[in-house]
């Protein structure tokens, strides 16, 4: 929409400093600013400052948040999903799942995504745009005040590839841990992806110790490149390359997701080889990175075609690793009910406004 206007709740302090005093106001106005858009009210609903301030203020800035266009609740276990609508009209989905250590919640990071891995939802119509600053914030503002409860974990694992979006994603991530806005934990943040290692050695140099998850998902570059072509840019080598980098830089643990798919990556062959990749790629005698495989029986798109794998074969692969000397867990699945697993909804939204119209 305006897109001449300033963006406010993409502003840094700084940047909202310098604007405040361009119109005239004293420096504390800032603050006041910055505190209250992150708990989602907009100049407009501030009741300390003043008529002529929001009237200038609205001449050349804006304040949106997302709005919710559907809300899923799970009958099971609680989890929420959102599908957020954004000031343009394109929509993106959010889960809150509560846990005893707090709540977290899932974010997007793109409307759409250019990756084209085989088994995702989210990518199959292609890249829209970026998320700005604002409505990687806005996600997490809107749930809390639709919950009324404070979210104090976040995955960047909704759509999207975080890293294909790093300015915006690097801008949010130092405003969500800023202790006057949401103060978010860099140990409580991870972000997922699947594998920008040129983003990944950036990362490493932020001074954002956030934990890093890969989207590993094979074993053998055959594998990975025929599911995921980020890897014929990058192989796994190179990957786990950066990921050792990122290690050494930050002292962050990493943990690799891999998705398992009926007859194409579970087999105990590729359990072994897993374990031996990451045994001799990051671990040696002297060092001991520690590292956490989480295993995801796939949650299956109607148009990738490929089945979970079996509840054994599952069992089997997580018993295989754990034996080899990697930690792995199998993913504990929220929301079953509510189909929580990101793209889906978003797609199922669009497709009933394309019928509708
Ligand atoms: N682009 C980033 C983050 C978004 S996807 C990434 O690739 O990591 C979050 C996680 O869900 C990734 O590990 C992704 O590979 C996985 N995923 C995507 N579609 C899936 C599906 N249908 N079943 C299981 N996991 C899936």
């Amino acid at each position: 929409m305006e897109t001449t206007k300033k963006d406010l709740l993409s502003l840094d302090e700084k940047e909202l400093t310098e604007l405040v005093l361009s119109l005239g106001e004293p420096k504390y106005r800032a603050e006041q600013l910055f505190s209250q858009m992150h708990k989602g009210v907009s100049p407009e609903q501030m009741t300390n400052i003043s008529k002529s301030f929001k009237q200038k203020l609205s001449e050349v800035a804006y304040f949106y948040l997302p709005t919710i266009e559907k809300k899923l609740v799970s009958a099971i276990d609680g989890t929420v999903k959102y599908l957020f609508a954004l000031s343009d009209g394109n929509c993106v989905e959010s889960v809150v799942m509560k846990y005893k250590h707090g709540n977290t919640i899932c974010i997007s990071s793109q409307v759409g995504c250019l990756m084209g891995c085989a088994f995702c939802a989210s990518t199959i119509g292609g890249k829209v745009r970026d998320l700005a600053p604002s409505e990687l914030l806005g996600q997490i503002i809107a749930a809390e005040r639709d919950g009324g409860e404070r979210i104090s974990n976040i995955v960047m694992m909704g759509i999207g590839e975080p890293l294909d979006n790093y300015d915006n994603v690097i801008k949010f991530l130092r405003l969500v841990g800023n202790e006057k806005g949401l103060n978010i934990g860099y140990r409580h943040i991870s972000l997922s992806t699947c594998g920008l290692v040129d983003k990944i050695a950036m990362l490493a140099k932020e001074d954002l110790p956030i934990t890093l998850s890969i989207s590993l998902h094979a074993s053998d570059d055959a594998t990975r490149s025929s599911i995921m072509p980020i890897n014929k840019k990058w192989n796994i080598d190179a990957l786990l390359d950066a990921c050792k980098d990122y290690f050494l830089k930050t002292g962050r643990r990493i943990s690799f997701e891999y998705t398992l798919i009926a007859g194409k990556n579970d087999s105990v062959e590729a359990a072994k080889k897993l374990a031996a990749l990451l045994n001799s790629k990051l671990r040696s005698r002297t060092e001991t990175m520690p590292i956490h495989v989480n295993l995801i029986p796939v949650n299956e798109v109607k148009e990738s075609g490929f089945e979970r794998s079996a509840k054994e074969a599952v069992d089997r692969f997580a018993a295989t690793l754990n034996k080899l000397g990697l930690r792995a867990t199998v993913r504990r699945k929220l929301g079953a009910d509510i189909n929580a697993s990101c793209g889906q909804l978003r797609r199922a939204h669009e497709q009933e406004n394309k019928t509708s119209n």
